[in-house]
């Protein structure tokens, strides 16, 4: 999907501020027609601010929002085709699951025989049909947050705003829940709005991601180029483990002018009596921790400089042309990758994150 083409939702230079903090600082922003699109950052970077402003639970200081072409930023919320699912799903306790899918159709006024076919058709969609007559307090955590679901996609938005849908679950019914959000969304196409402080959550889902930092969008992207190319020292150690050569490290350690991000997993480490490939950059240290961390080991490099890597083994099979033995504490090794594996960062160095 080209969002330039049809865009869903378009944000036009939107300013919000609390008092002397600004929340959200001049966005642009424009989200294609079924799209899924993640808001990624850390805490208090501007994500639910953002979401906010489109439901219209927040004006903005300054700016338009557009939604479908529409201008809609002086519309209150039930005035746009926009609907939010929140982390607490504020369920209703006296209502059944059914009732609870359900109700947005009758506050709009759906005749009762439709309220209850669109309902069950919502609760097969989470797959959910064999708990419609329970109540909230009689399911799990996440089957709640699939009624939740339900009931926001019954009344067919044309925008699906969601803030940290599955914040709440433990590790394994989320990643469950992330294959499930993918297939609601393909199956209904239309556009999500994911906001998540977790990495790995917006690279599994998204089509593109925008990394937030202090109100600003500071890359945007498929989630290949966010990982592959980060353009700052903030997006290369924000997703996922980066080593960053800041300038004077690149300098020394890399021989190169600028400042350059180094995924762990692109590091080989070899004995320090072996021959490194050809055309590989190559620096040595030793090993000052190697943690097991079960598809491998996270192992801690220092340099002869001074400077710390961090670098990624995969374990193999035995039938694994590269199966080899782990190295351990205080052994010596050949650190070697590609030149291609660097990834150039922006001057925006002031923002490096040293690694711990
Ligand atoms: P995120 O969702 O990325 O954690 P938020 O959008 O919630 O970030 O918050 C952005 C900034 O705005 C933070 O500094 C937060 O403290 C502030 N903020 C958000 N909502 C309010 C509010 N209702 N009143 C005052 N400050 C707020
Ligand atoms: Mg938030």
């Amino acid at each position: 999907m080209r969002p330039t083409e049809s865009p869903q939702i378009q944000l036009e230079a939107v300013s919000k501020a609390y008092g002397d903090v600004t929340a959200v600082d001049a966005l642009d922003l424009t989200i294609g027609d079924g799209e899924f699109f993640s808001m990624l950052g850390p805490s208090g970077s501007g994500k639910t601010t953002v979401l906010r402003l489109i439901a219209g639970f927040e004006r903005a200081d300054a700016g338009t929002i557009r939604l479908g072409g529409e201008d809609v930023t002086a519309l209150a919320p039930f005035d746009r085709d926009v609907t939010t699912v929140f982390q607490d799903y504020a369920l209703f306790p006296h209502f059944n699951v059914l009732e609870n899918v359900a109700y947005g159709l009758r506050v709009r006024g759906v005749p009762r025989s439709e309220r209850s076919s669109r309902a069950r058709e919502a609760l097969a969609m989470v797959r959910l049909d064999h708990v419609a007559t329970r109540k909230p307090t009689e399911l799990s955590g996440g089957q709640r947050q699939r009624v939740a679901l339900a009931r926001s996609i019954v009344v067919r938005p044309k925008v699906l705003l969601l803030d940290e849908p599955l914040g709440a679950l433990d590790l394994k019914l989320r990643e469950q829940m992330q294959v499930e959000l993918k297939q609601i969304q393909r199956e209904l196409g239309i556009t999500f709005v994911f906001v998540t402080h977790d990495q790995e959550e917006a690279l599994t889902l998204s089509d593109r991601i925008a990394v937030f930092d202090s109100g600003h969008i500071v890359q945007l992207g498929t989630p290949k180029e966010i990982y592959e190319r980060p353009t700052s020292p903030y997006v290369a150690d924000f997703v996922g483990t980066s080593n960053v050569f800041d300038e004077e490290v690149a300098k020394r350690v890399l021989k190169m002018e600028g400042a350059f991000a180094l995924r762990p997993e692109k590091i080989l480490l070899s004995p320090a009596t072996a021959t490194a490939p050809v055309g590989a950059m190559t620096a040595t240290g030793v090993i000052t921790e190697s943690i097991y961390i079960g598809t491998g080991h996270r192992v801690h490099i220092e340099l002869e400089d001074g400077t710390r890597l961090v670098a990624l083994e995969q374990s193999r099979g035995a039938l694994h042309p590269d199966a080899a033995e782990p190295e351990s504490r205080g052994d010596r090794v050949v650190a070697s990758w590609s030149p291609g594996d660097l990834v150039p960062l922006g001057t925006d160095s002031s923002r490096a994150v040293q690694h711990r």
